[in-house]
């Protein structure tokens, strides 16, 4: 009976019965059961020096997907506590991949930088309260004198100065008057713990440089660890959720909240980062990627990155699918590429628009069509979704297919056309193939056809059925296209293992086929639209595409290597 009224409670609400359970996920309901916050609060903070990856996507599933199932909210926050390397331009990118992605973080956009004033009053409170001091070693001395794993650190000179004499200097620091790196602020916490990260850490930093916010208010900038806690305390985060390189950081975020009088306690969870197979996630490798010339932006299609993977024709439901099916774990793990691909794949298979287009195009000619005759036959527009109806496509005697949908002498398990064979050409007819044109080079131009007119429609009266069914496009009707076909970026599922990661980089990672021929219906298909190409996979136009220069990017192919390996049992999802 008590375990019935439990139940009931919990169905009652479906804040606290989310449907999918993860260790994060367990320890905010029994927060919530417990009634130890009123509003789930969580936030994605990125550093604004480099675009979003696919990693990020995780996190940022995970935390706005947790504000959204408890009834909470989850803020943008730009750490922006790094002038040197932030830009507007990644800001920008930033928001905009977020919103791609399906999430709205409503009026809760902050940055660290609105809080650089209450920062610098807390630095001073800890200053005052001799929990702080300013250090005059260099970078280079503070990092001699912070020992190792096994050795604990030596105390700076300067470590017991007054604190009236720290507070002088932090005020100069503040007003510009030393040089970049000429001194510090540093927490007083203890230089012999076992934990590097509480080894006296630096709080404040000399940079006289422009912020994108701030202007020339500032030439001393708080670390991402002095930021980083308060920030989520202001906004009153209730789970700060990170990846697990912060779990050695904690102790001095907690500290930190101990020593301050911040308005609220955020708890820390850390979760292990995503990994994945023929990738680099690391915002560093991709920024060398792109300004080396190693592919032709942040936004390339082969690139991991938000923008890379939407121009890719990736649908942001199959990356949200894609965050689901991984869940989150406490341990590290690589997740196989195909299972991104997969989950693409899934959403694509039910979605996309299928259209005809031929990449190797092979001239095929039904000599006993009529001369100058035209017709439209109708095709399914999704087979697989039954309201999507039918699409009209131009037919005709001269007909273009794919080159490797014939052979003249073929072996015995290839079922397509070959001399004296019959196929159905999609939607249309049944032809059989009469002979063959060559060039001097004895090189196949031409295929001469004959039709059944009988079978208009794809189906036979006589109910025989050919053993292959193939797309084509009407050679009176087709426009040319670049097609680009997509690799993986790097050639090994560990790029980098052997310590040379740029070598690791797949030199066919991009093929562009120059002379695609396309169903005309493809001229007017938006970008941002992923299409089937039927039999081939999945394609998009490119942004570079223009009217009479048609660009489609290969976004998956339609052969799903993940299905395959999980059924041969060989998978390693988590
Ligand atoms: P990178 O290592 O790629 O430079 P970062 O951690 O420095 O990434 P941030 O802008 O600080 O980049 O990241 C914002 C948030 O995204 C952080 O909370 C971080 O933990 C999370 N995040 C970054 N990379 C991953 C990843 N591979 N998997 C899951 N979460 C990630
Ligand atoms: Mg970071």
């Amino acid at each position: 009976m008590l375990g019935s009224a439990a139940v009931s409670i919990d169905s009652a609400s479906p804040a606290e019965a989310p449907e999918r359970r993860d260790f994060i996920r367990e320890i905010v309901a029994a927060d919530v059961r417990e009634g130890r916050h009123a509003t789930i609060v969580t936030r994605f903070p990125p550093e604004p020096n480099g675009y979003l990856h696919i990693g990020h996507a995780k996190s940022i599933c995970l935390n706005f997907g947790i504000a959204r199932e408890f009834g909470g909210r989850c803020h943008l926050r730009f750490d922006d506590t790094n002038p040197v390397k932030e830009e507007q331009e990644y800001i920008d990118a930033i928001e905009a991949d977020v919103r791609w992605l399906g999430f709205d973080w409503g009026e809760h956009l902050y940055h660290a930088s609105d809080y650089f004033e209450q920062l610098y009053e807390w630095a001073v409170h800890l200053i005052r309260s001799g929990k702080a001091y300013v250090d005059d070693l260099s970078a280079d001395e503070i990092r001699a004198h912070r020992g190792t794993l096994t050795e604990p650190g030596h105390d700076s000179p300067w470590r017991d100065r007054p604190a009236a004499e720290s507070l002088d200097l932090f005020e100069r620091m503040r007003q510009g008057e030393f040089a970049d790196g000429a001194r510090v602020l540093r927490a007083r916490i203890d230089m012999a713990s076992p934990n590097i990260n509480l080894r006296d850490p630096v709080l404040y930093r000399i940079v006289h440089a422009s912020h994108p916010r701030t202007g020339d208010a500032w030439c001393i900038y708080p670390t991402y660890d002095f930021a980083h806690g308060q920030s989520d305390a202001i906004e009153g985060v209730t789970h700060s959720l990170c990846t697990l390189e912060f779990e050695g950081h904690r102790p001095l975020y907690d500290w930190l909240i101990d020593n301050l009088p911040v308005p609220s306690r955020p708890r820390q969870i850390e979760f292990a980062r995503l990994n994945l197979t023929y990738t680099v996630l690391s915002k560093r490798v991709l920024l060398r990627l792109v300004n080396e010339g190693h592919v032709r932006g942040w936004d390339d299609p082969r690139m991991p990155t938000v923008s890379g993977l939407r121009r890719r024709g990736f649908p942001a439901e199959g990356i949200r699918d894609f965050a689901t099916t991984i869940g989150v774990a406490k341990a590290d793990s690589v997740v196989e590429i195909g299972v991104l691909e997969h989950a693409v794949r899934d959403v694509l298979n039910r979605t996309a628009p299928r259209r005809f287009a031929v990449l190797d195009p092979l001239k095929l000619v039904i000599e006993d069509y009529p001369e100058g005759n035209a017709e439209e036959v109708a095709v399914a527009e999704n087979p697989e979704d039954p309201t999507a109806g039918t699409r009209t496509v131009a037919f005709g005697r001269e007909l273009w297919i794919e080159r490797d949908d014939f052979m003249e002498d073929p072996p015995a398990k290839f079922f397509r056309l070959a001399p004296g064979r019959e196929v159905r050409l999609r939607g249309a007819y049944f032809v059989r193939c009469t002979g063959v044109v060559r060039d001097a080079a004895g090189r196949v131009t031409e295929l001469r056809c004959t039709h059944d007119p009988s079978t208009r429609g794809g189906d036979a009266p006589d109910g025989r059925r050919p053993k292959a069914t193939l797309h084509w496009v009407s050679a009176a009707h087709a426009l040319p296209s670049e097609v680009r076909l997509y690799d993986n970026l790097f050639s090994r599922p560990d790029p980098g293992a052997d310590g040379d990661l740029f070598g690791d980089l797949n030199p066919a990672s991009e093929t562009v086929v120059p002379g695609a021929l396309v169903e005309p219906a493809l001229a007017t298909t938006p970008v941002g639209q992923t299409v089937q190409f039927e039999r081939l996979g999945y394609f998009c136009p490119d942004p570079d595409t223009r009217p009479g220069a048609l660009v489609f990017n290969r976004t998956v192919t339609l052969k799903d290597t993940w299905a395959r390996l999980q059924a041969q049992g060989r998978h390693d999802r988590p």
